[in-house]
């Protein structure tokens, strides 16, 4: 990583330094930040000819080397500072909360008009929708782009910005044209390695955020954040790392929950972690205690799944939203022991 001494390199500053590390087989990716732009050598960073060089320019202040499988999401790395914000909430600073229908039904918007407000009422920041699902089974509703419109319609009335999941390179460009401000990548796919880096591509120079989920079958840590190193190393360091519940299942619920890893990627990762008990337990009456837990772990925020009428839903919605009383009584419970994990760590 290489730490210019001015907030970034010029142009010819840029050329050259790329010159050098393209001659070790290396490649230069910016990371623009908020108040510095600090360059990624992409490669093996190790040859000690090749930082020389670099360390003998005047305009470089230093070169840090992590040896790390993902030295752009590792909590030593000088991203450790890079702060995500969305819905007016910085994330590490106060309670994110994400909530919404599971599937948006384009038969009835109203519903998730509804919501949509009922949910701001009740204290989200961010409106979650599902335009295109990732059904277990081929002939159930597999999403549709009118939901699109209802997603985006829904942010224009509440003010919101807005979560939804894509699954191909064709639903990434829909939904980045429309202005979705943060893109999911779900269980399923956070392991697709070519999804992942067309995300990373197209998200490059932005200010959307990705939501990348545990995927179910994820083992170790260094699978999960190394997924979220794919999406990073193109130069939008916007991720968020969401467990959602791991397979098998713990008897009784729809996956087996791992809030419990959110202290283990604190010390990994800077990366921050909303945790969705909505999947983990798969059950509306489970979900208060899950997310409880999630915040009582550390979690930086929850995403949960809530409808106006949950039986009224569609996709996961009649077995797992909440209303949007619980979602009220979630949120208040949830930020009092957020305010008092973080009165007492001062912070993380
Ligand atoms: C969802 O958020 O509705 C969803 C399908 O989640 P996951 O990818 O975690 O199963
Ligand atoms: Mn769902």
């Amino acid at each position: 990583m290489i730490l210019p001494k001015a907030a970034k390199l010029t142009p010819d500053q840029l050329q050259e330094v790329t010159a050098i590390v393209t001659e070790f087989g290396c490649r230069i990716h910016p990371i623009v930040g908020a108040l510095r732009t600090i360059y990624a050598i992409l490669g093996d960073e190790r040859d000690e000819l090749m930082i020389n060089r670099l360390e003998g320019l005047p305009y470089i202040e230093r070169i840090d080397r992590i040896q790390s499988p993902f030295k752009l999401m590792d909590s030593r790395s000088d991203l450790a500072t890079h702060r995500i914000r969305i819905g007016g909430v910085t994330l590490g600073e106060e309670l994110l909360v994400i909530a919404g229908h599971c599937t948006i039904d384009p038969k009835h918007p109203e519903y998730f008009y509804e919501t949509a407000h009922a949910v701001k009422e009740a204290g989200a920041r961010v409106l979650r929708g599902g335009v295109w699902k990732p059904r277990t089974n081929p002939y159930a509703f597999q999403g549709d782009d009118k939901s699109l419109d209802i997603l985006m319609e829904a942010s224009r009335r509440t003010g919101l910005p807005v979560d939804t999941e894509v699954m191909d390179e064709c639903q990434l460009k829909l939904a980045l044209d429309a202005g979705v401000h943060m893109l999911q990548v779900g269980a399923r796919n956070a392991l697709n390695y070519s999804l992942l880096r067309q995300i990373g591509a197209a998200v490059a120079g932005r200010a959307t955020i990705v939501l990348l989920k545990r995927s179910l079958h994820m083992g170790t840590l260094n699978e999960f954040i190394s997924a979220a190193e794919y999406i990073a190393n193109f130069g939008n360091p916007n991720i968020i790392l969401c467990p959602r519940g791991t397979a098998p299942a713990l008897d009784g619920y729809r996956n087996h929950p791992d809030e419990s890893i959110v202290p283990l990627l604190r010390e990994h990762t800077w990366a921050p972690v909303v945790v969705d008990p909505s999947h983990a337990v798969g059950k509306a009456s489970y979900v208060p205690a899950a997310a409880l837990a999630a915040i009582a772990y550390g979690a930086d925020g929850l995403c949960l799944e809530a409808h106006v009428q949950p039986s009224k839903g569609i996709g996961d919605d009649p077995k797992q939203a909440v209303t949007p009383d619980m979602l009220a009584a979630i949120i208040h419970r949830a930020r009092a022991i957020w305010d008092l994990n973080h009165a007492e760590t001062g912070g993380r």
